[in-house]
């Protein structure tokens, strides 16, 4: 239905004024929890900065989440509006008339390119404003369209500071889902592993927030080190090395526990060992798609004989290059710290997932998405040996369907066990079956790979 011109401009300014990258010092910001880690860690760094940040409690009301949608939305959309639905509604119970929306904003990053991520913000602005109370909260976005930049969020230089202490603190929380990863299945004392981490995550989070605005990574790495070098003594050293699985998927799917219900730890209670793929990966990701993107328009300015479009790509390029460098030399500084102690799983580079692909004729990263991440980091799991690979992801994922198409064939080729696991919140009565027997098949799988490791010893 078309609207009429007044309704539609005052439409389009709601959309442009109230979901905007802007200056949130002094409100409190509301963080959608995805990655548990990875959104604590997150939050610290803005705390850190002065912002009163707070993930959102999650999965407490996923009934709002599907009531005010039609159900053709991404799972994500429907759980993330039903936790920022829900905290609204009891902040406003707990506070009654001292209640503002405007104390607040609500923090829904997005992405660019075929995927409906972009418009998360946009449909929750659409069902926020339905709420006369509500309609004023402001939705605040990064986008991957400049690499999540983070200009205008605080003032001046310390936008700039900031990101720089969120990319170090995503990596941290990578690094210690990777030390639970390694440590949990061998654990002497059930439960142990949980307890240490927990506290452990607290003690970062403190530090964060003490020394984050200043930057002192040196101590938040030495505390990275020390928490890795315990972690190693609650492992039972006469408990024999599970089968490895890698998971792969859709990022918010595979890292949110309520969402995927619990598969790492299902997983783990079927007997493996296992690695879900990083944050860190999609953030190199988008800002090596800025690098692409740009390597483009140099290409186009070239052709084109035009001087200062030559100039201007130029110039980007080398400061996406540094980017990228930088990012680079800080990942490897943090896992480098707790390889020190712990042989946890590294990461790849996102270069080489590419020449992968490319070398292979597999999937082009010009088609984009998260499937290049999917399927490139399944081949880098079997290239380092795991046992099997589980491609997690919400019911009707664009890319995760891709990947599923590309890795199903491709791996059962190459004799690895291979798991789709969809979700959409709702239990699926032969998921335990499924994957009980996936650790089956990825314990044969690791009995043969011995066999033969033996077999080849003795040549
Ligand atoms: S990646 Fe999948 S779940 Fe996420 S926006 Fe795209 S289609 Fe939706």
């Amino acid at each position: 239905m078309e609207m009429p011109p007044e309704e539609s401009s005052s439409f389009a300014e709601r959309l442009t004024r109230n979901v905007s990258r802007f200056d949130v010092s002094g409100k409190t910001l509301l963080i959608p929890d995805m990655a548990p880690r990875g959104s604590r860690l997150l939050a610290a760094s803005f705390r850190a900065f002065g912002v009163p940040a707070q993930v959102l409690p999650t999965y407490t009301h996923l009934h709002l989440g599907k009531e005010f949608t039609s159900g053709k939305e991404c799972f994500p959309c429907q759980v993330t509006l039903g936790d920022i639905l829900g905290f609204l509604q009891e902040e406003k119970k707990l506070l009654g008339r001292d209640f503002n929306v405007t104390d607040y904003v609500y923090f829904m990053p997005e992405a660019d390119g075929p995927c409906r991520f972009g418009m998360y913000n946009k449909m929750q602005r659409l069902v926020l404003d339905r709420f006369p109370e509500f309609k004023d909260i402001p939705i605040l976005y990064m986008s991957t369209a400049d690499g999540y930049a983070s200009t205008g969020v605080l003032p001046g230089e310390q936008a700039k500071l900031f990101r720089r202490l969120a990319y170090v603190a995503t990596i941290l929380a990578d690094v210690l889902d990777r030390i639970v990863w390694r440590v949990r299945p061998y654990e002497r004392e059930p439960g142990r592993t949980d307890a240490f981490m927990d506290k452990a995550q607290q003690d970062m989070i403190d530090l964060i927030e003490r020394r984050g605005q200043a930057r002192d990574f040196k101590a938040l790495y030495a505390l990275l080190g020390e928490i890795a070098s315990q972690a190693k003594s609650i492992i039972d050293p006469n408990r024999p090395r599970k089968p490895r699985i890698g998971i792969v998927g859709e990022i918010y799917l595979r890292t949110h526990p309520d969402s995927n219900q619990h598969i790492i730890r299902e997983l783990e209670r079927f007997g493996a060992e296992v690695v879900d793929a990083s944050l860190g990966e999609w953030v190199n990701f988008v800002s090596y798609e800025q690098y692409r993107n740009i390597r483009k328009q140099w290409r186009l300015a070239w052709k084109r004989m035009d001087a200062a479009g030559l100039v201007d790509a130029s110039r980007q390029w080398v400061g996406s290059r540094l980017e990228m460098a930088w990012q680079g030399w800080r990942q490897n500084q943090v896992y480098q710290k707790a390889m020190e102690h712990l042989d946890i799983q590294g990461d790849h580079a996102i270069p080489t997932v590419e020449a992968q692909l490319d070398q292979d004729r597999l999937f082009s990263f010009d088609i984009g998405t998260e499937a290049v991440l999917s399927i490139g980091g399944a081949l880098e799991y079997v290239h380092d040996h795991f046992d099997g690979v589980v491609n997690v992801f919400p019911f009707t994922c664009m890319p995760s369907t891709i990947t599923s198409a590309i890795l199903k064939p491709l791996l059962l080729r190459m004799n690895v066990p291979y798991l789709d696991a969809a979700y959409d919140g709702t239990i699926q009565p032969n998921r335990e079956v499924a994957l009980r027997t996936f650790m089956y098949q990825a314990t044969q799988h690791k009995a043969a790979r011995e066999v033969k490791k033996d077999a080849d010893s003795r040549q």
